[in-house]
């Protein structure tokens, strides 16, 4: 009984991938964090520190932590406020600019189920061996996750929700595709997925019994909008690929819900475009 305890915790605490992030320095910031957390519950007397921390410099959707004051929480996160290309953006479809972009080529494999709550979304971690290409370029996906509502709006409107597919390239460049998801009929390629979604901020569900397709969470229709942006998350690096697919899938109510019932509002405000411009295929 001790030893499954003890394996519960090591497992939480090697838990935690950000959102947005993946592999980036809020990544391993917070695997440090995370790493440290069972010693400190062990210790009563460090649980005030370990508040204190969390009330000071954790980022969050609301209040002292909420995406307004993200880039004054740390330094590391300064982009959040002094960046010229954040994301996400309202797309304009009337300042849309038609371009010859290069269709995305999915080469997504199925895999066995690996889930975390990292506290922010539920993630599904994806293991080596499915990609994409674009045009030259080829981009290795690490995971999907979820915002409610969609963070990109389309002419000032948010969707009831978006799935997040975060990529990286061989030279360490991230492309993230957005699939936006209008209110509808349940989504097949969620209901795997919710039916074990891990409710507690660590928590973890990993299955060889469960399989997950990344395809099955993309419209047949697969054109998009692209423009250069950042994650949505703290640090909120530049030099993201953004490739947003025009065309929802849908989604049921109840499926928001289950998202909404454990982050509430879990997406970022638009930020400003700047001197950027939008294109499409
Ligand atoms: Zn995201």
């Amino acid at each position: 009984m001790k030893n499954t305890l003890g394996t519960t915790s090591i497992m939480l605490a090697l838990v935690s991938v950000a959102a947005c992030s993946s592999g980036q320095d809020e990544g391993r910031e917070e695997q440090k964090k995370h790493a440290a957390a069972p010693s400190v519950e062990q210790h009563s007397g460090d649980t005030g520190d370990k508040d204190k921390e969390h009330a000071v410099a954790h980022w969050g959707y609301e209040g002292a932590g909420g995406p307004q004051h993200w880039g004054d929480l740390k330094e590391e996160f300064a982009f959040c406020k002094t960046g010229k290309k954040q994301s996400p953006i309202d797309i304009s479809t009337s300042a849309v600019s038609k371009a010859d972009l290069p269709a995305i080529e999915f080469h997504y494999q199925e895999a066995p189920l690996s889930m975390v709550n990292n506290g922010h979304t539920i993630q599904v971690n994806y293991p080596a061996g499915s990609s994409i290409k674009v045009g030259d370029a080829t981009y290795e996906l690490l995971q999907f996750h979820f915002h409610a509502p969609s963070e990109h709006t389309v002419d000032g409107k948010p969707f009831a929700m978006v799935a997040h597919l975060v990529h990286k390239s061989a030279e360490g460049n991230l492309g993230v595709v957005g699939v936006l998801m209008k209110e509808g009929n349940s989504n097949p390629a969620l209901e795997p997925l919710w039916k074990v979604m891990p409710k507690q901020s660590g928590e973890k569900v990993d299955s060889k019994d469960i399989t997950v397709s990344a395809s099955a969470l993309l419209p047949e229709d697969r054109s998009y909008y692209s423009y250069s942006g950042s994650l949505t998350t703290p640090p909120c690096s530049e030099g993201v690929s953004w490739m947003v697919l025009k065309n929802p899938v849908e989604v049921s109510t109840e499926q928001v819900a289950a998202l909404a019932a454990l982050f509430g509002n879990n997406a970022r405000p638009v930020q400003e475009l700047h001197d950027r411009t939008v294109s499409a295929n």
